[in-house]
């Protein structure tokens, strides 16, 4: 087989613009390698880049988040080989049969790791990890609050909250997902409406140490109003929409506040780095000491159909395309 079948976003747009296209079977350059997906990780980030809210050139080829074996090896590469399984969040074009990406951005996964799997892994477990040991330091004891506890990355937060010993409060809008998220190790889960009264009772009115917040728009002012003295707001996405330009005095007015506006690229700068939260992600999940939940998976050729369902709030855990 020398073409391969892949998504791009023609033109900005609704989830009706990602087409089917054959291409050609890429080749790897000298530090490269050719991947075989396994499976695609979808992210809300390829809903930004497909509807013009992140500035991309089109047709675009999404897709960061995928796992495979290596197919063809690139003449510098000394520390892979063909046969490894492999999982990245740093991929580009990832919505394929096939894809090249730079050797140096690829972990191996460990054999106890289902390779489909590890597709969940990569974007939002190594984000979930930044987040928590990066964006704002989690100490035992620590009361937290994320929303969207059965979304992708709030399941995985959640495991690793509690895994250092966080008091996590999360929000769920179904019965279903309040469920997944309690089975999750969350200690409260509740309606974003409820959020402001669970927070002054679980704290005694002192207010969270931080706020994971990924909703943005509708989530942004109960998040500032639900830290403590010195709390940390890390506004890490916009599922509801981007959080309008902010008066830096409310911060000092709301008790000596930090907000932060974090991207995993910047959590993943060196291969010391990668390895850190890539090793620890995948080792817990080896270890089963954190479960990984996929809740849907789509052939390659429905990726409008789970945009469509990430964007409708129809998701629960990972999203996954399967070429
Ligand atoms: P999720 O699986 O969490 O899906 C989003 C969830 O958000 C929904 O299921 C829904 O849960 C909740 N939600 C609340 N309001 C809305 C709304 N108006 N529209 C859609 N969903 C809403 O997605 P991901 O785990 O993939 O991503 C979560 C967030 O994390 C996103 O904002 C994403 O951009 C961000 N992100 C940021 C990264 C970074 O480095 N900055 C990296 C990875 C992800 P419910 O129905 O229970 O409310």
């Amino acid at each position: 087989m020398s073409k391969q079948q892949k998504i791009v976003a023609a033109k900005a747009g609704g989830p009706e613009v990602l087409e089917l296209v054959e291409e050609p079977i890429p080749s790897p350059g000298p530090g490269q390698v050719l991947v075989k997906v396994a499976a695609v990780g979808v992210n809300f980030i390829e809903t930004y880049q497909r509807s013009g809210v992140y500035q991309v050139q089109y047709p675009f080829a999404l897709g960061s988040e995928i796992s495979g074996t290596i197919e063809q090896v690139g003449s510098e590469v000394r520390n892979l080989k063909v046969g490894d399984r492999v999982a990245t969040s740093e991929a580009t074009g990832g919505y394929a049969q096939y894809a090249v990406v730079d050797a140096q951005v690829l972990g191996k996964v460990p054999e106890k790791v289902d390779l489909r799997l590890a597709a969940a892994l990569p974007l939002q477990g190594c984000t979930a990890h930044y987040l928590m040991h990066s964006s704002y330091m989690v100490r035992e004891g620590d009361v937290i609050l994320s929303y969207a506890g059965a979304g992708g990355v709030g399941l995985l937060l959640t495991q690793m909250l509690k895994l250092k010993g966080a008091t996590v409060i999360t929000t769920a809008s179904t019965q279903e997902k309040k469920d997944l998220a309690k089975a999750a190790g969350a200690d409260y889960v509740v309606d974003y409406d409820q959020v402001p009264q669970t927070v002054k009772e679980v704290t005694e009115g002192q207010g969270v140490h931080a706020v994971y917040d990924g909703i943005g728009k509708d989530t942004f002012e109960m998040s500032l109003a639900a830290l403590r003295r010195r709390g940390t707001l890390v506004l890490f996405g916009g599922a509801s929409g981007q959080v309008p330009p902010l008066d830096l005095q409310r911060l000092n007015a709301g008790g000596s506040l930090s907000v932060t506006r974090p991207k995993l690229g910047d959590f993943l700068t060196t291969p010391q780095e990668r390895g850190w939260r890539f090793g620890d992600v995948f080792g817990w999940v080896a270890e089963g000491k954190i479960d990984v939940r996929v809740g849907q998976e789509y052939p390659l050729a429905e990726a409008a159909e789970a945009h469509r369902a990430l964007e409708g709030r129809k998701t629960t855990g990972k999203v996954l395309l399967i070429p």
